[in-house]
């Protein structure tokens, strides 16, 4: 089976071709830079629609390569099997692009259609590539924060925010920086320099919420609410403010201690021995230390897939597609809306049923 995976819910402008015989994964990005502040809906469905076909022919173009090479594949065979693409969460604008585009390619290839849930899409990558069974997975991504567990065939969220999403929060401070989004990489790496500053710490049974860690982020290199408040300093880095090392190396501790406190009680709760971290913020080398420190003293297995398949890809749209497609959980145009608020425990998983009895 070979399967083209499109993605586009919010920056990624992407596609890849999965081969299930070599389980090799192709993937051709193109990314969306705001020129200022963070991600604006219209000129990311703009990016969507001036990229999507190139990173479309690109990914296509390896699965001919292929095919051709495939003795069970036919010069009048299409290259791919079926056309898997992100049904949703995200932002409806490029969700609904990124559909068009993907029915587009289906019908001209005359193959069938996949609907990918985009975070069940984040952690079945990392279920897939560390072959465990039955793990917790932490989803940490820009949108989104969730630890699920599957149980009685769908992924159960145990966790969530209760506000903004985790990468979204430190963007959020950045931009108060003025720094260029996306910010993670940046305060990954002023946290480097910078001492530990205390910041609130906000888990409420199994949720978390990130917005006051934020705001108080925010407060702490301006110098103190007052002067955030007032907005009247133009620099943000102004008199008084704690070293804005310091706060991002206390924003990080905080921040991911709470991921790591939530999974480490989802993982006794289940009883599972195995944890998986998936989307876009699980690029950072502390949180991936935090978790595995926790998973060591447990005597659990953790895992992280490599960057590209952390942040946005097509590739995790693909592999899951492939299982899916594999199930007969096909899609006709006629069923194939969008969803921007499609949560991970809507999906009904269609292809874990000869896995886990
Ligand atoms: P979702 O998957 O929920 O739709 P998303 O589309 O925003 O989220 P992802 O690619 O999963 O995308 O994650 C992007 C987020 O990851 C951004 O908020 C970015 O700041 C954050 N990020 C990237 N690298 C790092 C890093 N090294 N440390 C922390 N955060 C990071």
């Amino acid at each position: 089976t070979r399967v083209l995976g499109i993605e586009g819910t919010a920056w990624a402008a992407s596609a890849a071709v999965y081969d299930r015989a070599t389980d090799t994964v192709e993937i051709e990005t193109e990314a969306y830079q705001p020129d200022s502040g963070g991600i604006h809906p219209r000129e990311a469905a703009e990016h969507m629609g001036d990229n999507s076909p190139d990173v479309v022919e690109r990914a296509l173009a390896h699965a001919r390569e292929l095919a051709a090479d495939d003795p069970d594949c036919g010069a009048d065979d299409p290259p791919v099997d079926c056309v898997a693409f992100s049904r949703g969460p995200g932002l409806g604008p490029c969700l609904r692009i990124v559909a068009t585009a993907a029915r587009a390619v289906a019908q001209r290839l005359d193959v069938p259609l996949v609907g990918v849930n985009h975070m069940v899409a984040h952690l079945e990558i990392g279920r897939h590539r560390s072959g465990f069974e039955s793990p917790v997975c932490l989803n940490a991504s820009g949108a989104n924060a969730h630890v699920l567990a599957y149980r009685n065939g769908r992924y159960r969220v145990l966790g969530e925010t209760m506000d903004t999403g985790v990468g979204n929060a430190i963007d959020k401070f950045t931009r108060h920086l003025d720094w260029s989004h996306p910010g993670g990489p940046k305060v990954e790496e002023a946290a480097e320099d910078g001492a530990y500053h205390e910041l609130p710490y906000v888990v409420k049974g199994m949720d978390f919420s990130f917005s006051g860690v934020m705001s108080a982020a925010k407060d702490a290199v301006d110098g103190g609410p007052a002067s955030s408040a007032s907005g009247a300093s133009s620099d943000p880095r102004s008199d008084g403010g704690v070293p804005v090392e310091d706060v991002c190396h206390g924003l990080q501790e905080s921040v991911f201690a709470m991921l790591t406190e939530v999974s480490e009680r989802a993982l006794s709760l289940t009883g599972s021995d195995e944890l998986v971290l998936g989307g876009g913020v699980g690029q950072n080398a502390r949180l991936r230390e935090m978790l595995g420190e926790m998973c060591e003293q447990r005597g659990a297995d953790f895992f992280a897939p490599e960057a590209r398949f952390l942040r946005d890809n097509a590739g995790m749209i693909a592999v899951l597609g492939a299982k899916m497609y594999a199930a007969g959980d096909t899609l006709s145009i006629a069923e194939s809306g969008i969803d921007a608020d499609f949560r991970p425990d809507q999906v009904e998983v269609s292809w874990r049923e000869d896995e886990s009895p």
